[in-house]
């Protein structure tokens, strides 16, 4: 039998916060979007905004409303991102098997080092000791033989907590849960179990896999596995994970996009940060998607295929530019931009002395992001920027803090991912 852990940071980006300023942790503290913009919700909250009231993904003066000395601080995604991985690499003492789920959670497979650390749960205890004595923070960490069960464990108790589920409990702790505690139980296939009387986790698995079958098809069956504890799905090695697919950003700015002019300066500060990712890790990619919603919620999927793999963001960017006049001619404005990086594929490391004109000019401008690069690496996000960003304070300001980096595919929540490659492939809604 295996022994599987899934250690979940509790309130991430509200505890690494807290973790860098104490003080915080004594006032009802939340993370939140910018306040003077559109899309300013609750990111993640402490326990005392917790217990005030405060919930992820209400309006920041909503949440205002019920606690009145909330503090909102913006948020800060390269700092969690460090924690994250800080805590990853705690993970990765105790097994090579670490699979990440989402950014802040992990399944980790113990099963060869039981010897070395005992058994799991006391390795889940050293776990938990180590993430509040080193990080300042707290897990939870769920201890079974698969990994469903091993989810629910950390899910189940909260936070700084080890539940364990063994074949011998987990008819008394899971199976009187509501179907939804079960991993990929969404709301659509809550009310169709509903509707057929199928209440709790115990209520699939006393169903029989016959009846999940017929009733269900393909996800019946994947459920009645999940509930009964004979799912065998391995923990993927952590350096084997999927390669990245591709990478990308998108943001709603303060206001909409009425114009060429608008969501050019949008894209020119979503494409450099696309450039500056790519070139971290080596990559260049061979096409642009641009993805855009308009005000009234339409979405719209555009690619291109280059030439040759690219890596700058002045040709990213001319990319999405050349999609956005062939597909949107602003019948209404935009809402929403995002552009990625498609078909990647490694980087040329040298530069290739060119004798074409065109290319020389973008080695030119590859050297000058790279110069970017290394400048705001040192001097902050903000030293350097495009002339054109500071051209309007509004649109300008995605600059700043409301770019959403699209996660890596192997990083992703499994859910996004399948979302993910759903809007993939529909190419052109
Ligand atoms: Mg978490």
């Amino acid at each position: 039998m295996r022994t599987i852990l899934h250690a979940d940071l509790n309130s991430c980006y509200a505890s690494v916060e807290c973790a860098i300023n104490p003080e915080y942790r004594k006032v009802p503290l939340a993370v939140g979007g910018e306040k003077e913009l559109r899309h300013g919700i609750i990111l993640a909250k402490n326990e005392l905004a917790k217990q005030a009231g405060v919930r992820t993904g209400e309006a920041i003066w909503q949440a205002q409303k019920k606690c009145p000395n909330l503090v909102v601080v913006p948020p800060h995604y390269e700092l969690y991102k460090d924690y994250c991985e800080r805590a990853r690499n705690i993970y990765l003492q105790y097994s090579d098997m670490v699979e990440s789920f989402g950014p802040d959670e992990c399944w980790i497979d113990v099963t060869g080092s039981l010897h070395l650390f005992g058994d799991g749960e006391t390795i889940a205890h050293l776990i938990r000791n180590r993430i509040r004595t080193e990080l300042d923070m707290t897990v939870s960490v769920g201890v079974s033989w698969n990994k469903i069960f091993a989810k629910f464990g950390s899910d189940y108790k909260k936070p700084d907590a080890v539940t364990v589920i063994t074949p011998e409990n987990y008819r008394d702790i899971v199976w009187p849960c509501p179907v939804c505690d079960l991993l990929f139980v969404g709301r659509a296939t809550e009310r169709t179990l509903r509707n057929r009387g199928i209440f709790t986790i115990g209520d699939i698995a006393q169903s029989g896999l016959q009846y999940m079958r017929n009733a269900l098809g393909k996800n019946g069956e994947a459920l009645y596995i999940a509930a009964s504890g004979e799912d065998r799905s391995t923990v993927k090695k952590y350096y084997e994970a999927e390669p990245i697919k591709s990478v990308g950003n998108s943001t709603t700015p303060p206001r909409d996009m009425k114009n060429m002019q608008d969501a050019r300066l949008v894209l020119y500060s979503l494409a450099d940060s696309v450039a500056k990712r790519l070139r971290t890790y080596n990559l260049a990619c061979t096409g642009v998607q641009i993805h855009l919603r308009d005000t009234e919620l339409h979405t719209l999927e555009r690619q291109k295929q280059f030439s040759h793999p690219v890596s700058t963001a002045y040709e990213i960017c001319n990319a999405g530019l050349a999609l956005l006049q062939t597909h949107w001619d602003f019948h209404l404005p935009l809402r929403s931009i995002g552009i990625r990086g498609i078909n990647l594929v490694p980087a040329e490391k040298e530069f290739q002395v060119s004798l074409f004109k065109e290319e020389k000019q973008i080695q030119n401008k590859e050297i000058l992001e790279i110069t970017a690069d290394g400048i705001r690496e040192k001097y902050g996000k903000e030293s350097i920027c495009r002339a054109v960003i500071l051209s309007d304070s509004i649109l300008g300001q995605v600059n700043k803090a409301s770019v959403t980096p699209i996660p890596f595919a192997a990083a992703m929540h499994r859910e996004q991912h399948e979302e993910f490659k759903k809007t993939m492939q529909k190419g052109d809604l």
